[in-house]
């Protein structure tokens, strides 16, 4: 495990640097990012940085730098220093991957226990509730800023659900205040970025929660939105947000699954966990990953097929607890 180091140090006389995150940025990412992007704008403006991402919710639009961010991979972009937040492998880069894979020196600062060390220099807390909390820790609080809190606090309240989960700790807390007290909107944050939802969202929850069913005595639910419900909805990636979150509040629920088919015979599945099983376990089987509560992968195959692999292992997860 690399000894933390400032953003300062790692940046250290460098002219051209360029912030990657990972496909389908979600709050921590986008937060992540940009907050790296505005702090080193600050510190080290002599430095050309760009921040690549492909298109988020323009929900995050608000945050300084949002319309900085370049969504086209230029394919011949070269720099020193490529610093990559959020993402746990190079395959999470995305089209990114070509511009990593072309920097003179390479950087993940990361929270994913199932970070493979795919960067030249890994700074890997997994016990840490977000990137952006872990970036904290890597910056000078002097430098500090309204923008730069905005940033961060953004990408902790959506990987702790509003503070809410396991992963939340006091220092989580602590440093929430911290950025709080530079005078952030928070009501706004939470509200705009968390809680709102459009009406393609609600449409697509709404039809997610009628197709989930209930298995291992109640402790698994799994819903499956197809291609075609999708193309009926209107709805996007982007929507699909906060759906398996919602399946795993029903009552007794210790996992909940949550697959939507992106192209014809690919699905993407999101698993949460309440209490004991760890869902980065299966993710990882099926060549995703993340965190022990929260974790993803893509499947391929009919939508029987796959939700057939994905139950067989959650099943046995489930009903492994010693419960009768
Ligand atoms: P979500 O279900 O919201 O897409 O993702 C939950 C967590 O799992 C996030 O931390 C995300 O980075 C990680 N994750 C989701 N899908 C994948 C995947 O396909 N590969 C990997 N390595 N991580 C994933
Ligand atoms: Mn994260």
């Amino acid at each position: 495990m690399n000894r933390l180091k400032k953003i300062d140090e790692i940046l250290a006389g460098c002219r051209s640097v360029v912030i990657l995150g990972h496909v389908h940025p979600d709050g921590d990412c986008v937060g992540s990012c940009l907050g790296l992007y505005n702090y080193i704008q600050k510190v080290a403006p002599q430095a050309e940085t760009d921040v690549y991402l492909e298109p988020f919710q323009k929900e995050f639009a608000f945050l300084k730098g949002a319309d900085q961010v370049r969504h086209e991979f230029d394919t011949e972009k070269t720099c020193e220093l490529c610093i990559v937040c959020d993402a746990s492998d190079r395959e999470r880069l995305g089209k990114g991957a070509e511009i990593f894979d072309r920097a003179g020196r390479t950087v993940s600062i990361d929270h994913h226990k199932t970070n493979t060390g795919f960067a030249g220099q890994t700074f890997l807390r997994a016990e840490i509730s977000s990137t952006c909390e872990l970036l904290y820790e890597m910056m000078e609080e002097t430098q500090m800023d309204r923008e730069i809190a905005a940033c961060l606090y953004t990408g902790m309240i959506h990987d702790t659900g509003v503070f809410k989960y396991q992963s939340a700790t006091a220092r989580t807390m602590e440093i929430a205040g911290k950025l709080m007290a530079e005078g952030i909107p928070f009501t706004d944050i939470i509200d705009r970025t968390f809680y709102q939802k459009n009406y393609r969202q609600s449409k697509a929850m709404g039809q997610a929660l009628l197709n989930s069913r209930l298995y291992a005595k109640g402790r698994l639910i799994c819903s499956v939105l197809t291609a075609e419900e999708v193309e009926r909805l209107q709805a996007g990636s982007m929507d699909m947000e906060g759906i398996v979150e919602q399946l795993r509040l029903v009552e007794d629920v210790e996992v909940s699954a949550f697959l939507y088919e992106k192209v014809p015979g690919e699905f993407k599945a999101s698993m949460r966990s309440r209490e004991y099983v760890d869902v980065s376990e299966t993710a990882a089987f099926f060549g995703g990953g993340g965190h022990a509560r929260a974790a993803g992968c893509t499947l391929r195959g009919s939508k029987e097929e796959v939700t057939g692999r994905l139950l067989e292992r959650l099943e046995k997860e489930c009903l492994q607890d010693g419960r009768a």
